[in-house]
């Protein structure tokens, strides 16, 4: 409506004078208005209606304004709205019960926090008073989190700003068979070599000094590129034979995203600790935490585990958590992510593959997919840079979105990620002017 557009016009003055923009040159940024969202669409500040095959930051696994997890964030506002995390709250004792349920045996213990990357500080935290190490490995190619320590773990050109050569990250070469490091050319190469080097990296820097490894057990972010085979269970092989709490941050990949409830169920590994944010509750309220380990927990039963946060548990989050959880089981979605997957946008995506030379590589699970642009086939050099962007990835990016899609971008990836709840109809028009705008990348095809 016009006065929804007015609001907007309203709120889009106000953001330039007063917001400040998360990862953003303040200045030159013109951020796109939403006045609007519901399911798998939003309508942007001139009232035009998008696809959000983003799902905002790979997020809203339900999609929006979900009619049961707005009710049940509206009943516990009339309830209790908050209370400290040191009281016993039902929200937050139900959802607790609910991620302990989804998680492997043996992890029955949640430790909420406000997001992904305080999640994983704690997670850190825990390993690091559990073995009595500091040292921490995590992957080159990999998002964490925006905290201090938590950009110091990913492996992406963020960190660059933030590095502290003094907090005990040591970064690994993770397995990457598109761009193997180790020159592999098959798969089982490629996890034969990236767990050597591993276990060259563990023995070179001291496996009684390490506390931890963390891994995002799907890259998200950073290309969404699946463990080959066997990989994560060498992972978890090398970690118990040396102590080594193993991390599983499973902020995106988990709660559905895969098309299973969390990624590591794919592959049967269990972890140590496993962080989670994003999916759990969709996003609507902010929510993150820490599934910890029988055995991690043994170590906070006579001591006190130091840390702690207000909003630890927020009841609204919590209530928000219990009926996404409830809705993704009620209403299949997460078989209907893994069908999307496995008919409708694996084999869409191999087609437009074979018909764009701009096209290297396309790989992904259930509503998880990218798209990798390369100016060669050959050389896979890819259409924008490393930590960078193009003039070709913003034309073909401005093409998307002029064809009414918003997708995820990442340097020369396009992200495919829309919500779990997705209808096919709506993956194959949203595939279709992928389709379409890849023809301009191909006119970057060198
Ligand atoms: N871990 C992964 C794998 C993520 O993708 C993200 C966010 O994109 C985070 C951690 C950080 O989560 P948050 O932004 O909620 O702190």
């Amino acid at each position: 409506t016009e006065e929804m557009l007015a609001r907007g016009r309203r709120a889009h003055d106000l953001d330039r004078k007063h917001v400040f923009h998360s990862w953003q040159a303040q200045g030159p940024f013109n951020p796109m208005t939403i006045v609007r969202s519901e399911g798998t669409r939003v309508w942007d500040g001139e009232g035009r209606e998008l696809l959000d095959f983003s799902s905002q930051l790979v997020n809203t696994n339900i999609g929006h304004q979900h009619p049961a997890v707005v009710r049940a964030i509206q009943d516990q506002a009339a309830d209790i709205c908050t209370i400290a995390p040191q009281h016993v709250n039902d929200a937050r004792s139900e959802a607790a019960r609910l991620i302990a349920e989804i998680a492997p045996d043996g992890l029955e213990h949640v430790f909420f926090t406000n997001g992904g990357a305080d999640a994983n500080e704690h997670a850190i935290r825990m390993a690091r008073l559990h073995t009595g190490r500091q040292k921490v490995l995590s992957a080159y190619r990999s998002y964490h989190g925006g905290t201090n320590l938590a950009v110091n773990l990913t492996g992406d050109p963020r960190r660059f700003a933030n590095d502290n050569p003094g907090d005990g990250v040591v970064h690994f070469m993770p397995a990457y068979p598109y761009r193997s490091y180790f020159g592999s050319t098959t798969e089982a190469e490629e996890t034969e070599r990236a767990l050597r080097h591993l276990e060259d990296m563990i023995t070179l820097e001291g496996p009684q000094n390490i506390a931890a490894l963390l891994l995002e057990t799907v890259p998200g972010t950073a290309g969404i590129y699946a463990p080959p085979a066997g990989y994560l269970e060498g992972v978890r092989e090398l970690t118990e034979r040396h102590g080594i709490m193993f991390i599983a941050d499973e902020v995106m990949a988990g709660f559905g995203r895969t098309g299973e409830w969390l990624a590591i169920d794919h592959w049967g590994v269990t972890p140590d600790l496993i962080t989670f944010a994003k999916g759990v509750n969709s996003g609507y309220v902010p929510l993150g935490g820490v599934i910890i380990s029988d055995e991690v927990y043994s170590s906070f039963v006579d001591r006190q585990y130091p840390g702690g946060l207000t909003y630890s548990g927020h009841p609204l989050a919590c209530a928000a958590a219990v009926a996404t959880i409830t809705a993704m089981r009620d209403e299949g979605m997460i078989e209907n992510a893994k069908r999307m997957g496995d008919e409708v946008i694996g084999p869409r995506l191999e087609e437009i593959k074979a018909k764009h030379p701009s096209v290297g590589d396309v790989r992904g699970m259930g509503c998880f997919w990218a798209i990798e642009l390369v100016k060669n086939r050959e050389t896979r050099e890819p259409l924008a840079p490393y930590g960078g962007s193009s003039d070709a990835m913003n034309a073909v990016m401005g093409a998307i979105k002029e064809g009414g899609v918003l997708p995820f971008a990442n340097f020369n990836r396009i992200h495919v990620v829309p919500p779990l709840n997705v209808s096919e109809a709506d993956v194959r028009t949203a595939l279709d002017v992928i389709d379409r705008a890849l023809d301009v990348a191909d006119g970057y095809v060198e």
